[in-house]
């Protein structure tokens, strides 16, 4: 049973076909998403009933899920019907719906199973927009090892890493922590991680090292449009200490400013000029949406 107060378990959810109370949902144990977590995800946040690039998160889904050779048999359209339909079952303001596919249900055996049906679930949960005070005061951070694993591009549900890492942070007090590997910037426990060095922004490769994110695709395009210039290369975390500003995104976080590292104020330790610009550029394409 579903106990958490902060749980709506009377909202519609939608698994294998079948609209239901999320607390009736039920899914066997033999699920290799339960067993393995042999499956992917995708969040993706809506404003005023819009969902916000639905078109890179479903390519992105789609390429994950051909990544994993788990065939499912849902076309754009389905899984855009699907979204919408969830979505007006609910009546959020703000919300982000969450998607995951499995490989469905298997004898336990390591190699996949010849004849599974892919289990498909689908929830909407109310999300707060980042409040006035995270985005004037800012996060902290702390630097963590990357222990995860080679194939980070891959939004799988296999989320180990990503947990000890945010439990890291909670651990040490802090909103979150920046993870390096071998020396080199990777990213967030669940955001992609922006650095500001002499008027330029900075940002890590799009290799198998980083998820990356449909912000990430999205700030590229902010800083075209508000006239920054992006460099994106490896970035050594000596540059990431000694950043002027840091920011991370992601699809509930947005953009925020990090203002304190291992400590240390970042910059002026408040949210710096290059975050201003592009938090502004931001909450005009979510107004313009909203009012669309
Ligand atoms: N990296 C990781 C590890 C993440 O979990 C996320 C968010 N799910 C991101 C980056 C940012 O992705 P997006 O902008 O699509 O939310």
């Amino acid at each position: 049973m579903i106990t958490d107060a902060d749980v709506d378990v009377d909202s519609i959810v939608y698994l294998n076909g079948e609209y239901l109370r999320l607390g009736d949902a039920r899914i066997s144990v033999l699920d290799r998403g339960f067993i393995f977590g042999d499956g992917v995800y995708e969040v993706v946040p809506v404003y005023s009933g819009r969902p916000f690039r639905m078109a890179q998160h479903l390519t992105r889904l789609e390429k994950n899920l051909a990544d994993l050779r788990i065939s499912v048999d849902m076309d754009r359209a389905d899984w855009e019907a699907l979204i919408t339909d969830l979505i007006h079952r609910e009546d959020h303001r703000y919300c982000m719906v969450y998607l995951q596919v499995t490989r469905g249900i298997a004898r336990r055996d390591h190699a996949f199973p010849k004849n599974s049906t892919p289990t498909i679930f689908c929830m909407v949960s109310p999300f707060e927009r980042p409040c006035a005070q995270r985005r004037e005061q800012g996060l902290s951070a702390i630097a963590i090892p990357d222990i995860r694993w080679l194939r980070c591009d891959i939004k799988s549900i296999s989320l180990l890493g990503n947990v000890l890492a945010k439990q890291a942070a909670v651990d040490a007090g802090v909103d979150d922590v920046i993870q390096f590997r071998d020396g080199y910037l990777t990213e967030g426990s669940s955001n992609n991680i922006w650095v500001a060095k002499d008027g330029r922004l900075l940002a890590p490769p799009k290799t198998n090292l980083i998820l990356e994110g449909i912000r990430y695709g999205f700030v590229e395009e902010l800083v075209a449009q508000v006239g920054l210039e992006l460099e994106v290369r490896p970035i050594a975390e000596h540059e990431v200490a000694t950043a002027d500003e840091l920011m991370l995104t992601s699809a509930t976080t947005e953009i925020l400013p990090i203002v304190q590292f291992n400590s240390q104020p970042v910059g002026s330790g408040t949210p710096g000029p290059l975050y201003q610009k592009l938090r502004s550029a931001y909450d005009q394409v979510i107004d313009n949406l909203e009012q669309a």
